[in-house]
Order: C-alpha cells, then sequence, then structure tokens
C-alpha cells in the first residue's frame, strides 16, 4: 500500500520509452510498454522450443543429433525489447516484483500438465551475490497456479560455471556437464515435472538439468522459460 502510494507520488521514469511509470505491478516498465510484450507464434522446433528460420522443418538440427530428456521446452517469447528489459530487471536490478507479471505472462500462455514445478538452480556463490534465484521466484508463481510442489531444494548446482553468454554451443555444452546434482532423488520419483528457467538460448543448461533429473528418477519433464535468446 505504502509503495503504491510513493509509486504515485514519485513515479518512476520507464526504462523502456522515459515516460513515468504509473503501473505499481509491473515499476518500472510502464503500463502501454509492458502490454506491447508479445508471446512468440512463428515457427519453432517441436522438441526444444528454439525459433527456426524455416517453416518446414519440425526439429532443429541439435535435438536430431541428440534427443533430449525433456518432452517439450517452450519460452514465452523473444529475448529482446521490453520482455529483455523486464527480465533484467529482475535478474540483474533485484526489481523482485516484476517476478509476478512475469510470471504471468507464462501462466496466461498455458502451462503443461506436472505435479511438481523445479527451477533450474544456481550455484551458491552466485546466490549468495545475487541474492536470489530469479527462476525460483517464477517457479513459486507457477507452483500456486498449478496447485503441484515447488521443490528448490532438491536439484542443485554443485559445480560454479563460466556464463554461457558468448560461448558457442559446444563450448556451452562442455561447460555445463556434470554441473547439477540431484540431492533428493524420492522427492522426485516418478514426478511430471516442469522445469522453469528464466532464458534459454542454445538449450545447454535445459538439458543438462533435464539429464540430470531424468538420470535421478524423474517422470517426464517439460521446460518452460521467459524467452527464447539468440545465439550468437
Ligand atoms: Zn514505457
Ligand atoms: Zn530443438
Amino acid at each position: 500500500m505504502l509503495n503504491k502510494l510513493v509509486n504515485l507520488l514519485f513515479p518512476e521514469t520507464c526504462p523502456v520509452c522515459q515516460n513515468p511509470c504509473l503501473n505499481h505491478e509491473t515499476t518500472p516498465i510502464c503500463t502501454d510498454c509492458w502490454q506491447s510484450v508479445r508471446q512468440y507464434k512463428g515457427p519453432l522446433c517441436q522438441k526444444c522450443g528454439a525459433p527456426l528460420v524455416s517453416e518446414i522443418s519440425i526439429i532443429c538440427g541439435e535435438c536430431l543429433k541428440q534427443e533430449p530428456a525433456f518432452v517439450y521446452a517452450r519460452s514465452f517469447g523473444l529475448y529482446d525489447h521490453t520482455l529483455r528489459k523486464g527480465i533484467n530487471l529482475l535478474k540483474y536490478h533485484g526489481k523482485k516484483r516484476l517476478s509476478r507479471p512475469l510470471s504471468a505472462l507464462l501462466i496466461k500462455s498455458g502451462l503443461p500438465e506436472a505435479d511438481t514445478v523445479v527451477p533450474v538452480p544456481l550455484h551458491h556463490n552466485r546466490l549468495r551475490y545475487r541474492e536470489f534465484n530469479q527462476s525460483a521466484l517464477i517457479s513459486k508463481y507457477i507452483a500456486v497456479e498449478m496447485k503441484s510442489n515447488l521443490i528448490l531444494d532438491c536439484l542443485v548446482k554443485v559445480r560454479d560455471t563460466l556464463p554461457q553468454v558468448g560461448l558457442r554451443y559446444k563450448a556451452r555444452v562442455k561447460n555445463i556437464k556434470g554441473a547439477f546434482k540431484v540431492r533428493n532423488k524420492d522427492a522426485i520419483k516418478d514426478r511430471k515435472i516442469i522445469l522453469v528457467d528464466d532464458v534459454v538460448t542454445t538449450g545447454a543448461t535445459i538439458r543438462e538439468c533435464s539429464g540430470t533429473l531424468k538420470e535421478a528418477g524423474a517422470g517426464e519433464i517439460y521446460v518452460i522459460s521467459l524467452a527464447h535468446g539468440m545465439s550468437d
């Protein structure tokens, strides 16, 4: 309530359009900019959700080469414009409140059936630095919506890895290999899992997480993420 009032009296400047933001829910992003966020409706790999250049192919090259352990992965939108800004404000500038409207985008776009929600974990070094895991915040809203189990301490990142940004696919796969572990196998045994990530780029991370969960006895795995990034 107090926040709301402060927000009305001293509106922040929307970082996208530079107008004052009067929308408490999505601060600092204004209503107009938030409403411009669109779901990606173009051609995509039916398996990993990667946007495809051709309408003809159904499965991307990487998925053909090696089938991922998940049933499918889907991202809400493309990692650009306002969606990118919103994710970065949450992730790097501590704007935790954006986790709610960002989760609402995923919920509105439809969720796979599952009984368990698991976020892609951060290594504890990074968690200490950043203070929260953005994927865990989103997972919380997803689990509430689905009335399913939220498991935060089962899949853990045991090895701190280089940032995946700037690495090519093969280097990313190598970088992330063996970085995750399942701590409590009983918690995920035969469970239908939604694995939540914020941004998927090459899919190396979600492939590794899904493989680790599957090896530990998980049932079907579905991956959802806010945005699909372009790999360079
Ligand atoms: Zn704006
Ligand atoms: Zn694919």
